[in-house]
């Protein structure tokens, strides 16, 4: 067996394209702008930074990198915050993480005016993902999702396994994937076997930041399987690659595979892009 290999691309393209229409009827009220804070000048977050910007540029997105210097004490963040949080033309902001490590990036993440929390961490907005509320969810956690939903695998009565129980991945998904009633498992470190229970599901979700954690044999023949995880590491060749928390061989077993990278990390674009367009939709009825 093969797996199909569900690409991201399209999927993203098409949120993206959802989204034209909306943002040509609020230049007439409140233009979405979008403003990415970022303490010191990490390299991976400058490349993130650089590719939200080209997102919001294709779509008429306003975009600005607020960068302010490493040394910047939580307090003087939080004044970096408020500003923006006072600032009517600004609808979305976002904090770069990591942060440098004298800053708590939770309590920063939380000084976020909950409407205009667009990355969807504030407690607010986890919260309201309990309640089945998508219009700010953590942005990987709705592009998780919305691969399972474009793979078009049956989710009532599916068994649902998900691999990481992070904040902004694994609870968020196992949460909304409980809405159009799924079972879901949450799996995670302290589990004592984890192959035991990704064997027996119709549907395998893995956030771990553990490069080649779901080996061939932990899959059920004709599964999907939905991989994350994105691991910088060292090829044979030296070079450094981009690689999953699956390991390759689970395309021979899987029925449906999303790659890395080319999957779920372009969705997760497209998710903060939506959500940036919902928080200023908001603003401008507000
Ligand atoms: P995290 O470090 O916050 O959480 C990791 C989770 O994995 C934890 O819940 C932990 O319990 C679990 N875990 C670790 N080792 C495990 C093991 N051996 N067995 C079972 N569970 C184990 O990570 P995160 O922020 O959720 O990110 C996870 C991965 O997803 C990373 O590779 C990250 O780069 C990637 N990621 C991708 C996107 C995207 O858009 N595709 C977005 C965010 C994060």
């Amino acid at each position: 067996m093969s797996a199909t290999i569900l690409e991201g691309a399209p999927i993203a393209q098409k949120i993206k394209g959802e989204l034209k229409a909306q943002i040509l009827k609020l230049q007439d009220t409140l233009p979405p702008k979008l403003v990415a804070i970022l303490a010191g000048d990490n390299p991976g977050s400058k490349f993130y930074a650089k590719s939200q910007q080209k997102d919001c540029e294709e779509l008429g997105i306003g975009y600005e990198l607020k960068q302010v210097p490493d040394d910047f004490s939580q307090a003087e963040m939080v004044c970096v915050i408020d500003e923006l949080n006072n600032d009517g033309s600004v609808t979305g902001i976002i904090l770069l993480v990591p942060v440098p490590e004298h800053l708590d990036a939770r309590t920063l993440q939380a000084a976020i005016d909950p409407i205009k929390d667009v990355d969807g961490v504030h407690p607010a907005n986890l919260g309201r993902v309990v309640q089945a509320d998508r219009t700010l969810a953590p942005c990987t956690a709705q592009a998780a999702v919305a691969m399972v939903e474009a793979a078009g695998v049956e989710l009532e009565g599916a068994e649902v396994v998900m691999v990481g129980h992070s904040e902004i991945v694994g609870k968020p998904t196992a949460l909304l994937l409980l809405e159009p009633l799924a079972t879901v498992t949450v799996c995670h470190i302290g589990t004592k076997d984890t192959a035991a229970h990704t064997r027996e599901a119709d549907i395998v979700i893995v956030a771990t930041g553990v490069p080649g954690l779901v080996k061939p044999d932990w899959i059920k023949p004709g599964a999907l399987v939905v991989d994350v995880g994105i691991n910088r590491v060292k090829g044979e060749d030296g070079k450094t690659k981009i690689v999953g928390d699956v390991a390759p061989g689970a395309e021979e077993v899987a029925g449906i595979l999303t790659p890395v990278p080319g999957g779920v990390g372009a969705v997760t674009a497209a998710m903060l892009m939506k959500n940036t367009v919902a928080a200023a939709t908001m603003q401008a009825g507000a």
